[in-house]
């Protein structure tokens, strides 16, 4: 299994999902579709279906003009989202499996929130058919094995961003909060890949909130530099989101702080203090 991340429009990702057993391929959120065909046509491969996080224009603007070129994709978005993802041909619901090819199994988390179908594709056990660090028999090992394989991964739309979170477009803060808490429990070495390149911003912002995190600190001196290079910040860990993430810390004593200091919030509880963190984000 392999993923492939592919800029588009402004600061969108869209991944392909690639099935090296069987060159099986899904593409999570096409914003576009030029960029998209570029891709496939780079790897050498054709494209089977697509995987919506949810139906905002910047996720699925490509996903009609991939129909026109691949007419037999199946097309998966939350059932909520019925009639508001175009080409839509699977309805899925929270905890449903899905697969590609041989080697990737996906599970739909339903992440309510950002807006009301949003949802994550989680792919635990990737490197359960072949021990970790050894290459396929009898081939040498390329430039591209030596980073470590991915042991697991998971697409959060705009749910969760890396140092960051979606906007609340369609749910309440407690909705955002209890969505955001399910994927912080995800194994810690989860590789996150997330739908826009925010990271600078959001680490700044982090910065803001925890003024005194060595983590936080450290992370945006990170970011910035990969950022300078041009190079994507995705992925992330689910470990270095839980350390730096803002809206994964309303529990911790500085961040709560930090968030009445500045917003506020009506009492001490994750949930006001998550939300008042978001208000302060929206103006930031
Ligand atoms: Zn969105
Ligand atoms: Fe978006």
């Amino acid at each position: 299994m392999r993923i492939v991340p592919i800029p588009c429009l402004r600061d969108n990702y869209a991944y392909l999902v690639i099935c090296e057993a069987t060159r099986r391929t899904a593409v999570v959120d096409p914003s576009e579709s030029g960029p998209v065909l570029a891709a496939l046509q780079r790897e050498g491969v054709g494209l089977d279906a697509i995987w919506n996080t949810h139906h905002h224009l910047d996720h699925t603007g490509g996903n009609k003009e991939l129909l026109d070129a691949y007419p037999e994709l199946e097309v998966i978005g939350h059932v909520l989202d019925q009639g508001r993802i175009p080409g839509q041909t699977t309805f899925a619901g929270d905890g449903d499996e899905i697969s590609l090819g041989d080697e990737v199994r996906a599970r739909i988390i339903h992440n309510p929130g950002h807006t009301r179908g949003a949802i994550s594709y989680y792919m635990p056990d990737l490197a359960a058919g072949r021990p970790e660090g050894q290459s396929e028999a009898g081939t040498i090992p390329s430039a591209a094995a030596v980073r470590p394989a991915i042991r697991s991964a998971i697409f959060t739309g705009d749910t969760l961003f890396a140092g960051g979170c979606g906007r609340l477009f369609e749910g309440t803060p407690g909705q955002m909060h209890a969505s955001l808490s399910r994927l912080a429990e995800l194994p810690e070495h989860t590789e996150v890949f997330c739908g826009h390149e925010y990271a600078a911003v959001n680490l700044r912002f982090a910065a803001e909130v925890e003024p005194g995190s060595k983590a936080v600190a450290e992370r945006r001196k990170k970011v910035d530099q990969v950022r300078q290079n041009g190079q994507p910040t995705v992925p992330s860990t689910i470990a270095e989101e839980r350390a730096t993430n803002p809206f994964l810390r309303s529990q911790v004593p500085a961040v709560a702080a930090s968030a009445q200091a500045n917003e506020s919030p009506a009492n001490n509880s994750p949930v006001e203090i998550f939300a008042a963190l978001r208000r302060w984000r929206d103006r930031f």
